[in-house]
């Protein structure tokens, strides 16, 4: 008999699983409360005008027409996994196996309301957008870009630094092409020591190059205490005003999560194993930036590390119905692979097991990120072929 699998979450781990489930032949029912895929890593555009919102997006009836998911838009209320249900808004769903992709939440601080995050709700993209143009109409303003960490993630993957980086690049080169970028001050701030460290010895300490270049200043190493409407403030005391505070909190985990029955770590993640497999139970299993990723100690949540867990799990699920002993795990396949867009060219940064390196790309730069971009749109709806790995 077929069985049944639900995929909870429609973002870069949740349609991966769904299209790989699939292809084993399992009619798969995925669950979104958005009816679009966001494809986060470009959506850095959005703000300096390089793409709208739309090119960012892919709708999920195409991908669901293409690939031959069943397509639910609703809300994930609870899960249920002793008795194998998940409860949405409209409807109660029953299933032999579950996949959970629900990605992170942001650590709540004081005044957060106060800022705004390229890395939340996706619309946040847009209104950075409109409150960069109100500066540029203004003719001059204070720029605060910044991220912090989760103090009850022992790991660093709750810290998300790469799209903060991008962002005070691309708005210092932005403001230059405008012709204003002398009338801002552009100001990077961090609690951490290092900044940037998970990322490489190499990487990091070409980043401060790229700091000069763009002349930004940074404030690093002091715990923020809270924001107010216009200024970050430490816990030294000390203050950093702005017009415009952009910041990316440390993840943490989902709310829904919290009140299931799944087991979760101290900052809220969904426990894992190897094989993607939640702890403690033979039918759940958990992908993507909900879940607690262990590995070395710079691993960091990712687009590609979320699809090699999708891949993991659906490959897991599948040997399981047909009893076949052999599994697949995700910790030897980590890494960080991230191409940082700097507004005029990029940095390929690239980390492994004893080996990291940043190398800077002037020139071809702005089309690698682009075309990564049409790459992923284009093979995800089946235009183009997939390239194994990426
Ligand atoms: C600005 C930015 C830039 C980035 N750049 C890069 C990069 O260059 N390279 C890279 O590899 N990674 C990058 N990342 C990280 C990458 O985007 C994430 O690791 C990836 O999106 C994680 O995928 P996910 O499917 O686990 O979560 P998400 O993409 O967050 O998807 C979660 C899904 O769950 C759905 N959902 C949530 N709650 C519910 C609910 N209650 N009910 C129903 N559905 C729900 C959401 O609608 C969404 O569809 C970037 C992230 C950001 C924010």
């Amino acid at each position: 008999m077929q069985k049944k699998i639900v995929v909870l979450g429609g973002g870069f781990a949740g349609i991966e699983a769904a299209i790989k489930l699939q292809k084993y032949g399992y009619h798969t029912t995925l669950v979104s409360n958005r009816d679009y895929l966001f494809i986060y890593p470009i959506s850095i555009w959005i703000p300096v005008n390089k793409k709208s919102f739309d090119d960012v997006t892919i709708p999920l009836e195409k991908l669901s027409n293409k690939h031959g998911f069943n397509m639910v838009i609703d809300e994930v209320k609870r899960i249920s996994s002793s008795n194998n249900k998940v409860e949405l808004q409209s409807e109660i769903l029953d299933y032999d196996f579950l996949i959970v992709a629900m990605g992170m939440s942001k650590l709540q601080s004081k005044g957060l309301e106060f800022t705004h995050s390229i890395c939340g709700n996706p619309r946040e993209a847009v209104t950075i957008k409109n409150k960069l143009e109100e500066l540029i109409k203004k003719g001059s303003g204070k720029i605060a870009i910044g991220f912090g960490g989760n103090p009850n993630d022992p790991t660093a993957t709750a810290v998300r630094g790469g799209p903060a980086f991008e962002l005070l690049f691309n708005f210092s080169h932005y403001l230059k092409k405008k012709k204003v970028r002398d009338n801002f001050e552009i100001t990077f701030f961090a609690p951490m020591e290092e900044p940037g460290k998970k990322m490489g010895d190499n990487a990091f300490t070409k980043l401060s190059a790229y700091f000069k270049r763009y002349n930004i200043t940074a404030k690093t190493g002091i715990k923020i205490k809270e924001f107010t409407k216009n200024s970050v403030v430490f816990a030294d005391g000390s203050m950093l005003e702005s017009d415009l505070i952009l910041f990316i909190p440390g993840g943490s985990g989902h709310p829904i999560i919290s009140g299931s029955d799944l087991p979760i770590t101290d900052a809220g993640f969904i426990k894992i194993n190897d094989n993607c497999k939640v702890d403690g139970l033979e039918n759940v299993y958990a992908v993507g930036d909900i879940s607690a990723i262990e590995g070395p100690p710079w691993a960091a949540k990712q687009g590609h590390i979320a699809e090699v867990m999708a891949d993991v799990a659906s490959h897991n699920i599948h040997n399981h119905i047909i009893n076949n002993k052999s599994r697949k795990g995700y910790q030897s396949q980590l890494n960080i692979v991230c191409i940082m867009d700097t507004g005029d060219g990029a940095a390929f940064v690239y980390r492994k097991a004893n080996f990291n390196i940043m190398i800077p790309l002037p020139i071809i730069g702005l089309w690698v990120k682009k075309g990564w971009g049409f790459y992923y749109r284009n093979s995800k709806l089946g235009k183009i072929p997939r390239i194994p790995g990426m």
